[in-house]
Formats: C-alpha cells, structure tokens, sequence
C-alpha cells in the first residue's frame, strides 16, 4: 500500500499549485494523474509539430493576475505582450472592429440598474427586445458562446457585468509557453520529495474521517489522511463508469447536486501552421481589400469563426477558436473532418482557394476538448446558480476531503490559469490549518 499525508487528484494548474504549497510544510504528498503528462488543460505542444512552441489549451494571461505573474517570476519566465488589430468578415467584407459589444455603455447602464441576477439571454429579451438592438445582441451572444464557452441560456448576467467591467486590456504568453511553468511546480514539487504518478486514473474513493483510499484503474492503492480532488467541473457531472468520474464511498450527493447547477462549455482549438503568413499575402490583401499585417484577432461567423495570430511577435502560426454550443454540437465530429472545415471556414474569410491554404499548410492540429475524457469540456462559466453551488463544492468533508481547481475558485478570474492556481493555493491552505 503506498501512504502519504496528502494525495493530490489531478496535476494540473490547481492539483501542482496545492502540491507545492503543501510540499513546501514539509508534508508528503503523491499525486495521481490520469494522463501520461502534467499540466491538464495547459498543454504546450512543442516542436518538431510546429516550428514554435503553441498553445492547445490555455494561452494568455489575461490581465495583471497576482498569482500567475508572481509565479512566473519566481521561475524566471518572461512574458510576451499579446496584443494587435481586431478584424471583423461580414458578408464579403473585412473590416477593422473597435470594440466586441455594440453600444457597451448603455448595456453595462442597464446591467448595474439590476437588482437580480438573470441568465443573459432573458436580461436581452426583457431590456433588448426591439429591432434597433439585433446588432448589440447578435455581438453578446457571440461574445458569451465565443469568449466565456457559456450557453447564453444558462449564463449570470451578474457575473458578465462583473467580467466586463473590469475588463484589463493587458494580455500576455508566457515566454516559451504555459508549460514551462507547469515544469517549474513539477520540478520544484518532485525536488522537495513528492511522488508523481501518471496515467493513473482513480476511479474510487473510500473514505471516513481522517482517512481516504484511493483506487486506479492499475488495480493500485493509495491511503492519506487528506486527498484533494482537482477534477474538472465536468467529470463532477457525469457518473461512473464514465471515462475520469470518480466514484465517492460514502457518496457526496449534495456535491454531485451541486455540480449540475454550474455551467462548464465546449473549445475546438485548430493549430495551423503555414510556410508564410499567408494572411499578410497580396493575394489576400487583392481579394479582400485588407492589409492584416497588423491583425491580432479576426472574427467571422463562418463554422469556425475566430481566428487569431501570434501578434506582435512574427509568426506563421494561426490558431483558429470556436466555442460554447457551437462546439458541444460538434463534439462528435472526427479530426480530419474538423480540420476539413476549418480550412474551409479560413478560406473563406480570406477569400482564398481552399486548396491554395492545403497546399501552404506545414503543420495542423486539432484539440476537441469536450470529447477529452479528462476534461470533458474547456471551462467553466457562471451560471445564476453558479454562487451558491459553488459553495457547496467547495465545502471540506470532514476535514479530510477538499477540493480545487478552476471552477472552485472564488473570484472574478474564473476559468483562468489564475483561478486554478489560486482555487489550488487555497485548498492547500485550508488542508494546513486543519490539520494543526
Ligand atoms: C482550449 C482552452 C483554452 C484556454 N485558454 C485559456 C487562456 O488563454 N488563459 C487562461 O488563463 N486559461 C485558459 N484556459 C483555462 C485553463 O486552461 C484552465 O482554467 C486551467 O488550466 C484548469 O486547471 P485545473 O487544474 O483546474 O484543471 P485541469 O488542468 O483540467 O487539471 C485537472 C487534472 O485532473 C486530471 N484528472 C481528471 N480525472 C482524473 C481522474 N479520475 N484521476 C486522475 N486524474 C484525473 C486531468 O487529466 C487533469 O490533468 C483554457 C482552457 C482550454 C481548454
């Protein structure tokens, strides 16, 4: 039987940030990690596949996040300023956007007069409703889908007046990717003694106060005094036998409740690499009338509508997005049929020949992550529900089970890196304390 004072569920953001707060006070922590690699939904896919590093799941930092930035410094990785034009294809036209919601000031004038919390697309419907708002609204639901993966029919108005209030226009990518920080915790985790193992899924926990058994799918065994679960929301969500799903022992009904009222969206990530920045091309500036050369982001409404480039640095990386119920609809479609789409949807905003765009392609990669097993979706949004849920989720048991990761996390950067890594610090926290 392997023992230790903590067992970690997870190595991703949350589960490595935990372990390393944990580690750090001298406790003896093993993680068990279903996949063969760390990081979870950071996963940098490194070269020979492109010719840089690239993003298949998270990428940004999206604003001046303390937790995030403070880490990185702490492991010597710099940061890239990401930033550039945003462009728009409507119609047969591109042209350069300013902001993403039409007439933003009188939504938010409208969202702060509102007392109860509604999911968005009813606050829309009540306030909204007339002819002259299509445009506002249309640039809402894309925005919600698109941004925030959420379902406009389940998403907290509170929550989005939240986000876009404090909206930090600063964004930044780690200098040679996530993944570089995600192998600072694992090294600096592993050099203070503790134990990884990977591709070991748990598929069973046996627990009573002070004591937790943990069972893989290797048939192996692993016992602590406190376990910490990091799963993603969506594996809250389905039940065993299912794929990831842990079955508890005594089972933890108002967690499970709990979980269903939160609300966790699809993302199909598209890495294409070209052998040059053929959206910069004559070709395309003939065509369309537009010079992207300074282009950071283009949106369409093409089946794979957003599509972004590495800007300001030089890169023949494009990064193609589409996301909420736009991509559970998609959730079975095959990898080669959705990079057949993707091409077609880019070739259309760029009013190029599909074939001219396959025959300038180097390199291409898809990552559905609703169909993961593992993540069974991108991140998690705020429903009406979602507070209070929250809550109940995040409550210890018996002071020997907690629980972590990007869905748990109290604050306005939900779904981030930064909720992760603090949901993760948490937790750590409240295990400390408890155990004194
Ligand atoms: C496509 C995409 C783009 C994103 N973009 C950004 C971005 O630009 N900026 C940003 O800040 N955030 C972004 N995010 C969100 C960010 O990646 C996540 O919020 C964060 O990485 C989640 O960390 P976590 O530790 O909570 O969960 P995870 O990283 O999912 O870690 C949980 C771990 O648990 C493991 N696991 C699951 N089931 C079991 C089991 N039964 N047994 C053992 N292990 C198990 C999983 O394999 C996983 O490694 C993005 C996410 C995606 C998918």
């Amino acid at each position: 039987m392997n023992q230790a004072d903590v067992i970690v569920i997870g190595a991703g953001a949350a589960g490595l940030m935990a372990a390393y707060e944990l580690c750090k006070q001298g406790k003896q922590v093993r993680v068990l990690e279903a996949r063969e690699r760390p990081g979870g939904r950071i996963h940098t896919v490194q070269p020979p596949h492109f010719t840089t590093p690239v993003e298949a799941g998270a990428e940004f930092v999206h604003g001046d996040l303390p937790l995030t930035l403070s880490l990185l410094q702490e492991a010597g990785i710099s940061r890239k300023g990401a930033w550039g034009e945003r462009w728009r294809r409507e119609g047969k036209k591109l042209s350069k956007l300013e902001g993403f919601i039409e007439q933003e000031d009188l939504l938010l004038k409208r969202m702060k007069e509102l007392k109860e919390d509604l999911p968005i697309k009813d606050f829309l419907d009540r306030h909204f409703q007339g002819s002259e708002y299509e445009h506002m609204r249309r640039s809402i639901k894309r925005f919600v889908e698109g941004y925030d993966a959420a379902d406009i029919e389940r998403a907290s108005t509170f929550a989005l007046r939240q986000e876009w209030e404090g909206e930090d226009e600063h964004q930044y990518r780690p200098a040679g990717g996530y993944a570089a920080m995600i192998n600072y915790l694992l090294n600096a985790c592993t050099n203070r003694g503790t134990v990884f193992h990977f591709s070991s899924t748990v598929e069973r926990v046996q627990w009573e106060k002070g004591k937790a058994a943990v069972f893989t799918d290797k048939g192996e065994q692993f016992v602590a005094s406190q376990l910490l679960v990091t799963i993603p929301l969506a594996l809250w969500q389905v039940e065993p036998p299912a794929k990831g799903a842990i079955y508890f022992e005594p089972q933890l009904a108002d967690k499970l409740d709990a979980a269903k009222l939160m609300g966790m969206g699809g993302v199909i990530k598209v890495l294409f690499e070209f052998k040059t920045t053929i959206w910069t091309s004559k070709q395309v500036k003939e065509a369309t009338g537009a010079d992207l050369s300074g282009a950071a982001w283009i949106f369409s409404d093409e089946p794979v509508p957003t599509w972004w480039t590495q800007q300001p640095a030089q890169s023949t990386v494009l990064t193609g997005w589409l996301a909420g119920p736009k991509a559970t609809a998609m959730v079975s479609m095959a990898n080669e049929a959705l990079l057949e789409q993707s091409l077609q949807s880019l070739a259309t905003i760029l009013s190029l020949p599909t074939e001219e765009l396959r025959r300038e392609l180097t390199g291409s990669q898809i990552f559905n992550w609703q169909a993961d097993p593992f993540a069974r979706g991108a991140y998690a949004y705020n429903t009406v529900q979602t507070e209070q849920a929250r809550k109940t989720m995040i409550h210890p048991v018996e002071n020997t089970l907690f629980f972590a990761g990007e869905s748990l996390y109290e604050g306005p950067e939900m779904g981030t890196v930064e909720g992760a890594l603090s949901s993760g610090k948490r937790a750590a926290e409240e295990m400390l304390r408890n155990q004194e």
